[in-house]
This record gives structure tokens, sequence and C-alpha cells, in this order.
């Protein structure tokens, strides 16, 4: 059976990078979309194309049923064996002060919850104390987690912090299962997430701040979530890495 990896959000951006990426490698990916179905099925269609088995499934990490089927067709395709726990949101920049309960609490319904849902769901199926053959889990956090986000998003940043959480807990709590859990703090990378939080042309604004120069581009912070998925990795859990040029 082919190793499949679940890549929440797979169908742009990091996510995408990650899903062509390992299918390169001659991983199975199973997708997950919620607004944009063409770009996910396009990036099926890559992978398919380097002859892996690749399937996209619309499934919003802040439902716990979606999940559920979201895995449900990662098995039909093989062995679930890893999980890139990607799918995230921003929202446009606020202080601190103008927050709303109802925007934090999305926030962390997606960005927090949707990855417990997630890796829950890949323990169950991938723990040797559960019968299964094992794998490894990476979380895509942010420098935010890191820097804050003063003036932008703190919300954001405490999501990204809770996730590093979550790598370290859980790296520990199933390390002699089989499972390895690691995560990658993504600087500014050229994505169509800043548009989507309101600051089209973030990347570009902010790029002469980031010690190396410039925005990162998705391949390489998908070269990281493939090493750490990798067993190349084998002895590495609970660890972080920045990708972020230096930011
Ligand atoms: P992106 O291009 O905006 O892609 C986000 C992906 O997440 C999309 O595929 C989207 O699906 C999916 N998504 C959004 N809400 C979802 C939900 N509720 N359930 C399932 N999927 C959902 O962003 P990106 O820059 O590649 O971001 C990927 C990850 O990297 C995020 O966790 C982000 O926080 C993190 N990150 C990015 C940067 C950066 O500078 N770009 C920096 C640090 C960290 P649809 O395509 O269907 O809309």
């Amino acid at each position: 059976m082919v190793d499949i990896v679940v890549i929440t959000g797979g169908g742009r951006g990091i996510g995408a990078a990650s899903a062509r990426l390992l299918a390169g490698r001659g991983y199975g990916v199973c997708l997950s979309w919620t607004s944009q179905r063409e770009a996910a099925e396009a990036v099926v269609a890559d992978c398919v194309a380097l002859e892996v088995p690749a399937t996209a499934v619309r499934a919003d990490v802040a439902s716990d049923s979606d999940v559920a089927a979201l895995f449900a067709a990662a098995a039909e395709l093989g062995t679930v064996a890893g999980l890139v726990n990607n799918a995230g949101i921003v929202a446009p920049p606020r202080r601190v002060e103008e927050l709303t309960r109802e925007r934090v609490l999305r926030l962390l319904d997606v960005n927090v919850a949707g990855a417990f849902a997630c890796a829950a769901e890949a323990v169950r199926r991938m723990s040797t104390a559960r019968g299964g053959a094992g794998g490894a889990i990476v979380n895509v956090s942010s420098r935010a987690a890191v820097l804050g986000g003063p003036g932008e998003y703190v919300d954001y940043a405490a999501s990204k912090a809770a996730l590093d959480a979550l790598t370290v807990g859980l790296a520990k709590e199933v390390a002699a299962e089989g499972i390895r859990v690691n995560g990658v703090r993504p600087g500014l990378i050229r994505t169509d997430i800043h548009a989507s939080g309101g600051q089209p042309g973030r990347v570009e604004r902010m790029q002469d701040g980031v010690p190396m120069g410039r925005g990162g581009e998705a391949h390489e912070v998908a070269e990281a979530v493939a090493w750490l998925l990798s067993d190349a990795a084998s002895y590495v859990t609970g660890a972080t890495l920045d990708v972020s040029g230096g930011r």
C-alpha cells in the first residue's frame, strides 16, 4: 500500500507546494479544500501525473464530521502515514483592543481546534498502540507565534503559539507509538493569505526587514515540511523549524 499524506488546505500556497513536492517523492496525497475547488483539483491532477494516488475532499477543519470524511477518503487511497496540518486563516489587521470575541474564536477554531481534530484522527490511524504503522505529523505554525503580530494580528500569533504547544506536547505523548510530531514556522511567504487578510502586497512592503532581504516562496517551506515527514528526520520529534530567511 502507498503511504498517504493528508494535507489540509492543500489546494493553494504552502499546502499545494507541499502536495506537489511529496507526490514527486512517491507519497499519495489527500488534500482538503473549502472555497477553491478548482485549485485543489489542479493540484490533484499534477500529483496524479506523477503517478501517485491523489484526491481532494471538501473539508472544513472546523467541522469534526468533515475531518472524519477527509481521513476516510485518505484511507481509501492507501495507508495514512502523514499529516500536514497546514490549513490556516488570518484576519484584517487590528489592535488587540479592537478584536471581537467572534473573530478570536473563529481563528482559534480553524487554526487550533482544527489542527487538534486532524492530529487526533491521524493518531487514531497511525499509532502503533492502536494497530497502526506509525507516521509523522507536521504542523504549519508561523514566525508570528514568536514575534507576536503586534498591530496586525496578535490573535493569529496566539493561535500559532498554541499550535507550537501542540507540537511539543503531542510529540512526547506519541513518541513511543511510532509517530513523530514537528512543526515549521514560515516567515513572510508569497501566497494568497496576505490578500485574504486585507493586506495584498504585505510581503513586498515588509521584505526589506527580513535579514535575507526577500520574501520566501511556498516551495521553500514545502522542502522543510517534506524533510520533517521523511525518514531522513527519523530522530527528530517535538521540533519546530523556522523557515523565515532569518526573520
Ligand atoms: P493560503 O494560500 O491562503 O492557503 C490557505 C489554505 O487553507 C487554502 O488551501 C484554504 O482552502 C485552506 N483553508 C482555509 N480555511 C480552511 C478551513 N476552515 N478548513 C480547511 N482548509 C481551510 O495560505 P498559505 O500562506 O499557504 O498558508 C498555509 C499555512 O501557512 C497557514 O496555516 C498559515 O497560517 C501558514 N503561514 C503562512 C505564512 C505566509 O506568509 N504565507 C506565514 C506563516 C505561516 P481553499 O483553497 O479551499 O480556500
